[in-house]
């Protein structure tokens, strides 16, 4: 079997094309799924953490606002009691310590001086000492005669990390007679834990940002809390943030990581809360499933291609073999014969084409075998043939006993023929000379043209004699009847010597040449006559000699 070269071969070629197809499908579904699917979670991200900011600020809103509120009440309450001495004045805080929940670290009366407490509660928890006349939340409620809200930090008294809500005091005629501060503990349960304990943000995680006083006020991180804003610059959605922007975008964090932001304002405490998301969370679990396809869609692939490599091996087996049989048969290494059809499909098709082919040459090979053993002209056998064909008989009519007659016939005067009517009406006397020689003999005797105008005739079964010698008579007579060529008659003459089997010799070469000679001397005695092989035949002279009229 030949060999064929890889880049030559189908089955290499069919399974390259495959793997092609089904690296550049994975890596197309890989990117394109990236893309689209990625755009999609993205989306989903975004607003996921849009709501959950909004979700998240919009609790802590609602818990400054119920301390606003409690604040607020209590402030209306104590104007007429605000005259009171000190200890009763505590006293009426204690009453209202219910409140205390929502003040985890305590709430202080503060005179509109800012030195020392009116009232305090816990009661001497050191605030009682201090001066606030420089606190923000004392300024701001006094300033603006409203609520205000301090700047998130260690407490002086508490030593823990606290904001402060204040509002102010004011008498009958609206003056502003002290300020009531609530203190709540940062960490205080209740308050922020959505930010600081984050349960809902899953990879993400929260800040809580006071932008006036450019801190954390709370962060799901701990070492966050209470820590200074990056400087501008470093986070430009947070640097739009501090401008007002609310919503959500994707940016670029202080560390360099890339993250899903969204921005919800606490309108009460003039915060907003920044609900943070790294895109790598989001995006690498999805990453992960297309890396997953695409090694699957690889798996798939190698078992595709196994499968299609062996199945076109065995697919196309029959045809090389075929191919090799054929090779056999073409180098004469086995004979030339049909091949066996095994399947139905194209290969069984190529194998029956092949086997047209067969049948083809050897019909051509039969006829070629039929023309080597013919004389192309008169379609008698040839003298090859004749010879072999002779000697067969010969040698059966030597077991039998049979006597056979070898002839040696040439005809006289063809030569004029071919030079009046061309080589083709030489041709055309030949054949009908062949053709009326033929006729004149009885199925058994064999005859062949020896060459040119010359024949020769193996009669089987005949003695030398009188009946051999009317035959000769008729056979003389009848080929030197007239012949008809185009239109006209043209006669010519036939010199026939006889050897005779076994009597003259029994081998078929020298029988030949006895027979030949006699031809010669039917020449020599005037033609168109018959003559047997000289003093070998036992008959009087003048039959010997009889020529034969035209
Ligand atoms: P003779 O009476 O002495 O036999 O003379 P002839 O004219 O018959 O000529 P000869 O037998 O000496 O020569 C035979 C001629 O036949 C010679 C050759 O030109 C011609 N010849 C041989 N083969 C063919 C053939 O196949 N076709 C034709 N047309 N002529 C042939
Ligand atoms: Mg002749």
């Amino acid at each position: 079997m030949r060999a064929i070269r890889a880049v030559d071969s189908l089955v290499a070629r069919l399974v390259a094309f495959t793997v092609v197809v089904v690296l550049v499908g994975g890596a197309a579904r890989y990117a394109l799924g990236g893309r689209t699917v990625g755009a999609a979670v993205e989306r989903v991200a975004a607003t996921r953490q849009l709501a959950l900011a909004n979700y998240v600020a919009a609790d802590i809103d609602g818990k400054l606002q119920l301390r606003r509120r409690l604040l607020e009440a209590l402030a209306r309450e104590i104007t007429p009691v605000l005259d009171q001495p000190h200890e009763l004045l505590e006293d009426w805080l204690a009453q209202r310590a219910d409140l205390l929940p929502a003040f985890s670290l305590g709430l202080a009366l503060v005179p509109i001086d800012g030195v020392g407490t009116l009232a305090n509660f816990p009661r001497d928890n050191g605030r009682e000492k201090l001066s606030y006349g420089d606190q923000d939340w004392f300024l701001g409620a006094v300033q603006s005669r409203e609520f205000a809200i301090g700047r998130p930090r260690i407490g002086r008294a508490s030593h823990q990390p606290q904001v402060t809500l204040a509002v102010p005091v004011k008498d009958a005629s609206g003056h502003v007679r002290a300020v009531l501060a609530g203190v709540t503990a940062l960490d205080a349960p209740g308050f922020l834990d959505l930010v600081d304990h984050d349960s809902i943000s899953g990879e993400g995680y929260f800040r809580l940002v006071s932008p006036r006083d450019r801190i954390y006020v709370a962060a799901t991180e701990p070492e966050q809390r209470l820590r200074p804003l990056p400087a501008p610059g470093a986070d430009a959605l947070q640097d739009r943030a501090m401008q007002g922007f609310r919503g959500n975008a994707t940016t670029v964090d202080a560390d360099g990581q890339t993250e899903y932001v969204a921005i919800a304002g606490v309108p009460t405490g003039g915060w907003f809360v920044e609900a943070r998301m790294p895109t790598g969370a989001v995006l690498a679990p999805l990453y992960q499933q297309l890396r997953i396809a695409l090694l699957a869609t690889v798996g798939v692939g190698v078992v595709v291609v196994a499968f299609l490599a062996i199945f076109l091996r065995g697919a196309l087996r029959p045809l090389r073999q075929a191919a090799a049989q054929m090779r056999q048969m073409a180098d004469g290494h086995t004979p030339l014969e049909r091949l066996p059809i095994r399947r139905a499909d194209e290969v069984g098709a190529i194998v029956a084409d092949f086997n047209y082919l067969v049948d083809k040459l050897r019909a051509s090979e039969a006829r070629l075998a039929a023309l080597a053993h013919q004389d192309h002209l008169t379609g008698l056998p040839n003298r090859r043939a004749f010879l072999d064909l002779a000697a067969d008989a010969l040698r059966e009519a030597g077991r039998q006993g049979r006597s056979c007659g070898l002839l040696f016939v040439d005809i006289d005067g063809f030569k004029p023929i071919n030079d009046s009517h061309s080589h083709l009406g030489g041709d055309e006397v030949l054949r009908q000379f062949a053709a009326r020689l033929r006729n004149s003999l009885r199925d058994a005797d064999l005859v062949t043209r020896f060459g040119g105008d010359e024949f020769m005739v193996l009669l089987d079964g005949v003695e030398a004699g009188d009946a051999l010698a009317t035959r000769l008579d008729a056979l003389v007579q009848r080929l030197s009847a007239s012949y008809s060529l185009e239109g006209c008659r043209v006669s010519v003459g036939a010199s026939i010597g006889v050897a005779m089997y076994p009597r003259d010799d029994q081998d078929l070469d020298r029988l030949v040449a006895l027979a030949d000679a006699a031809m010669y001397e039917a020449k020599r005695n005037g033609r168109n006559q018959w003559q047997l092989a000289r003093g070998m035949f036992d008959v009087g002279s003048a039959q010997v000699l009889r020529p034969v009229g035209r």
